[in-house]
């Protein structure tokens, strides 16, 4: 029988009012329920959000040391779970043994970094233009805030909210996404073990609609963090506007890494490749243009579909190259893209099907494939599909190559391989992303420097992670002190 977990509210694990579950499936073997977590309704968050209320001035008021050192032991008390956290990821979302462990290593490694930035808040203070005065700025905590994530990076993204909402002061209720909610539970039980307060932390499972959506329209949320889709996020930035909660949507990406001909062409295969089919191409900053100069296209071309076509897939506890879709819709949808690009007349070199068989039987695999001549035109080029799809582009200049690299509407991660400095520098001054990596995969990120998007990728309206992840969560008070 698998374990079913209950919602964490006020300190305490609790069944959703109504009683009822839902289930999660392994997507390496469908025939596996992993666990089964509450499916809750409204009733559930606003009980939520009334203890994290109830608990918020207490907590603000706890010495941002003493708010530190709780996430410092959360942090230890997660790397003593890291194999069981990981074995979880795996488990539930698809990961490979590899991609998981990294994953759950980066949530320890962000709770550590916040916990020491607990001694370090900041304020500044300026020369005031009287006698005997003061000047200087302090923050301060926004109040309660609501947590939104995608399942993709299940316990990282969770993880690198939290520690920065926790730190400065606020109180939260999270809701994980439902497709893997079982590292998020691991999270708030380290928490817990730690000695986080009642209330100060709640997290309560279920769908976007009953569970999702009040965070973003009840009056007493006062800030929203969201990571997911374009078009989730952007329905949650324009509920949450209507009572001006100060709000951030991380949302979709469509990452370009351009191919230049000074670049060494097995280094930019490599980074292509782990770009495009690292966690199954499931990233939201996951590569899926190669943007290629007509000097060395027929060369990469043939040395990515040798790579492409080494890579071994299966259940991500054997630690093959690539594991599975999380999802029976998101394999769906990427045998639906490689249709698409079929009909829009792109050349399917490798790929393209689902992974069937013994071993592939009960889950949801597909093989890694690569498009060439694809053009700009084309759905291929312009719309997120989230699977281990590359489209490879030909361009016959650098600047062609930046015009194509900015022809989407996303703009979150993009990279170029090359030699050549001034090319370098010309990609990163004109490039339309919030990250921008030369000879570096899309894919990949530091946890001590902002991350987001341009365009439709993110509201653009606060960065994550770093000192960013502290401007977010905390409001500016200016303090004019004459004495
Ligand atoms: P999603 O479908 O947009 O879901 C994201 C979260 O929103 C889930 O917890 C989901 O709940 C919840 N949700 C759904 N409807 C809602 C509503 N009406 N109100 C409030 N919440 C709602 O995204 P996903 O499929 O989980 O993740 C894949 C997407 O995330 C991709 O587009 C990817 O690019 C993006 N992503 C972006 C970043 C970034 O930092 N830019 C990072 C990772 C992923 P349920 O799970 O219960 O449906
Ligand atoms: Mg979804």
């Amino acid at each position: 029988m698998p374990t079913t977990y209950e919602n964490y509210i006020d300190g305490e694990w609790r069944d959703s009012t109504s009683g009822e579950t839902f289930q999660v499936r392994n997507p390496a073997d469908t025939d596996e329920v992993v666990a089964r977590f509450q499916k809750s309704r409204r009733v559930d968050v606003l009980e939520a959000i009334d203890v994290a209320c109830d608990a918020q001035e207490d907590w603000a008021e706890t010495p941002a040391p003493e708010r530190g050192a709780i996430l410092k032991r959360a942090g230890i008390a997660l790397d003593r779970r890291r194999d069981e956290a990981t074995e979880t990821l795996v488990r539930e979302e698809g990961k490979t043994q590899s991609e998981a462990s990294g994953e759950v290593g980066r949530a320890i490694d962000i709770f550590h970094y916040y916990a020491e930035k607990a001694r370090d808040l900041g304020g500044i203070e300026k020369s005031p233009s009287n006698r005997n005065a003061e000047l200087t700025t302090r923050r301060e905590p926004l109040g309660t805030v609501g947590i939104i994530t995608p399942w993709n990076y299940p316990i990282a993204i969770p993880a690198w909210k939290l520690a920065p909402a926790l730190v400065t002061g606020n109180t939260v209720v999270h809701k994980p996404a439902s497709e893997a909610p079982g590292v998020s539970r691991i999270l708030f039980e380290c928490l817990e073990e730690a000695g986080l307060p009642d209330g100060v932390g709640n997290m309560v499972t279920g769908s976007g609609s009953e569970v999702g959506a009040p965070l973003s329209d009840h009056g007493s949320i006062d800030a929203l963090s969201f990571t997911g889709s374009t078009a989730v996020g952007t329905e949650v930035a324009r509920t949450s506007a209507t009572d001006l909660k100060r709000v951030q949507c991380e949302m979709g990406g469509k990452n370009p890494t351009i191919v230049m001909p000074s670049a060494d062409i097995s280094e930019a295969t490599e980074i292509v490749g782990v770009g495009a089919f690292g966690t199954t191409g499931q990233s939201c900053t996951a590569c899926s243009r190669a943007i290629v100069h007509e000097d060395v296209y027929e060369e990469f071309l043939d040395s990515i579909i040798k790579y492409t076509t080494n890579l071994t897939v299966a259940g991500g506890l054997e630690d093959p190259d690539m594991g599975p879709h999380v999802s029976e819709s998101e394999l769906t949808s990427t045998l639906e893209y490689v249709e698409i690009g079929r009909k829009e007349g792109a050349t399917l070199e490798t790929g393209g099907s689902e992974l069937t068989g013994e071993s592939y039987a009960d889950g949801h695999f597909v093989e890694p494939t690569v498009f060439s001549g694809v053009t700009t035109d084309m759905r291929l080029a312009q719309e997120e599909i989230f699977g281990p799809v590359l489209s490879v582009m030909c361009v016959d200049s650098f600047e062609e190559a930046i015009s194509v690299a900015n022809n989407v509407d996303y703009g979150l991660s993009a990279s170029i391989t090359t030699q050549d400095l001034s090319e370098a520098h010309e990609f990163v001054d004109t490039i339309e992303a919030g990250v921008a990596k030369v000879n570096e995969k899309t894919t990949g990120l530091e946890l001590h420097v902002p991350f987001g998007g341009y365009k439709n990728s993110s509201t653009n309206t606060y960065r994550e992670q770093g000192d960013a992840g502290l401007d977010f969560f905390t409001s500016t008070k200016t303090v004019y002190m004459n004495y």
